[in-house]
């Protein structure tokens, strides 16, 4: 693959590792969970306290959301988010959400600790160029039709804007088949990691669609050698306004993150 200068990886180049807070992201296991969208006050301080309870080390919640239907809930936008930043103050989680348009880049790099890129928006460049000026972790999550040489190329506008805190997500691509909302592309955590230095996550929840393969394809994930997961959880799953069929309750996450914990140590000793 040409014209990667900054995310290739090197003969015998080491792994990017940054810190956020306490965290060694690159190093220790990123989990993130949260619900989809930021619905409420409460609804998100509720959910902060099982991402707490549960061990995962990273809160999510969509306050700028990019639905197909513009009737669907849009999300609370930036009033969303200073909910999402008062939550991860009070059990003291850093918070990651997604941002859609440039303009609001600015707001989101004050108030979150990463800055999330959609699928949908993989190749938005003024945007990619804009959170490259952000001096702020990125996760950029690969567009679901993407090539994973497109996916490194709109890595490479961050990292050429000068932002080189990225964090690169699976969620899956669309293929034939409909059982599951997206294919999980397994086979991209081993590419990507021979491919780039930069850190891969897995989202098991946009990719799969459904609560039951979440837990199975978190592990599996493991075994393929992520860096991370990004896992969706609501405290009442049945009322989410978004993505209501994929979301764990807080129970479930806990179960999640301690079979993660296993699996994470059980590779390690391999
Ligand atoms: C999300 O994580 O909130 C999301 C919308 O995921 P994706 O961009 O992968 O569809
Ligand atoms: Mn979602």
């Amino acid at each position: 693959m040409d014209g990667l200068k900054y995310t290739a990886r090197k003969e015998g180049q080491a792994d990017t590792c940054f810190m956020v807070g306490n965290l060694c992201i690159g190093r220790d296991f990123l989990l993130i969970a949260g619900p989809c969208s930021v619905e409420s006050e409460a609804q998100i301080l509720e959910a902060a306290k099982w991402v707490k309870a549960s061990g995962a080390n990273v809160l999510r919640g969509g306050t700028f959301k990019p639905r197909m239907s513009p009737y669907s809930f849009q999300g609370l936008g930036r009033e969303g988010l200073l909910m999402l930043e008062k939550a991860g103050k009070e059990f003291d989680l850093p918070v990651i959400t997604e941002v859609t348009d440039p303009r609001d880049v600015e707001f989101v790099a004050k108030h979150a600790d990463f800055i999330q890129i959609g699928a949908r928006n993989m190749q938005n460049f003024s945007l990619l160029e804009e959170v490259g000026k952000a001096k702020k972790p990125v996760l950029l999550k690969r567009g679901m039709a993407a090539t994973l040489e497109e996916f490194l190329n709109s890595a490479e506008y961050i990292l050429s804007s000068n932002n080189f805190q990225v964090i690169l997500c699976e969620r899956g691509i669309r293929t034939f088949e409909p059982y599951t909302r997206n294919t999980l592309d397994l086979s991209a955590v081993p590419v990507l990691k021979a491919l780039t230095h930069l850190p891969i996550i897995v989202d098991p929840s946009h990719a799969t669609g459904h609560r039951e393969l979440v837990l199975p394809m978190s592990l599996a994930a493991v075994a393929a050698g992520c860096d991370g997961l990004e896992i969706e959880m609501h405290p009442a799953p049945e009322k989410a306004l978004s993505d209501a069929e994929q979301q764990l309750t807080g129970e479930e996450l806990i179960k999640l993150a301690e079979k993660v914990k296993k699996a994470v140590e059980f590779r390690r000793n391999l």
